[in-house]
């Protein structure tokens, strides 16, 4: 797989978000693989970890009182409550590789991704909402993952139904019905938005 870098004054930030089972993580991966000057914001949460889950990989795993202090001290860029647990993102490594020219993803909840937007400037943020071909098949998605109870698939296709909600506070959408062609139209709209912005 090819490994596209560029070179840059200063990077930019894209909020990713899509609803729970969507094919976000797959998709991030997948950017990530294909461009080297493009790096994962690590999220911390207090959600306890999945099987095959890394702290420090997948998420700074932290207990409440770890994140509260961690809000206190303002090293967070924003945070929020996402069924059930406290999710957040730190700011020195992401506004680090800002500096440095590189390209952030932040894969974030609606919430964060209002913070993001409203916080920062403009020309440092490209927002993406990756909608589900269906609820159905997001429904589908979630109980072939086999990591959440009934009632907590319930959970998430309840908030599902809230984010696509707010999917046009997004500047882009895109829609997840096959991967490749999701982490191509997620490239291509990341690029609209560099040749918009300037270098
Ligand atoms: P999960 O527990 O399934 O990994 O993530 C649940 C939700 O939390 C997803 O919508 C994910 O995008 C969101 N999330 C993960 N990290 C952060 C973060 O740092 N900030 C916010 N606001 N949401 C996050």
């Amino acid at each position: 797989m090819s490994s596209k870098a560029k070179v840059r004054k200063e990077g930019f930030l894209i909020v990713l978000s899509a609803p729970s089972g969507c094919g976000k993580t797959t998709v991030v991966d997948r950017l990530l693989k294909r461009h080297s000057d493009w790096q994962r914001s690590v999220s911390v949460t207090t959600r306890k970890p999945r099987a095959g889950e890394k702290d420090g990989e997948d998420y700074i795993f932290v207990s409440p009182a770890g994140l509260e202090t961690m809000k206190a001290n303002g090293e967070l860029l924003e945070s929020a409550r996402v069924f059930d647990h406290e999710y957040g993102t730190p700011k020195k490594p992401v506004l680090e590789a800002i500096a440095k020219g590189k390209c952030v993803i932040l894969a974030i909840d609606v919430q964060g991704a209002q913070c993001i937007r409203k916080g920062l400037d403009k020309r440092l943020v490209a927002s993406i909402f990756i909608l589900p071909p269906s609820v159905k098949v997001l429904r589908e998605r979630l109980e072939n993952r086999n990591t959440e109870t009934p009632a907590q698939i319930d959970k998430r296709i309840e908030a599902a139904q809230e984010e696509i909600k707010a999917a046009s506070l997004y500047e882009f959408t895109v829609l997840n019905q096959n991967i490749e062609q999701t982490v191509q139209d997620v490239e291509d709209r990341v690029r609209q938005f560099e040749d918009k912005r300037g270098k």
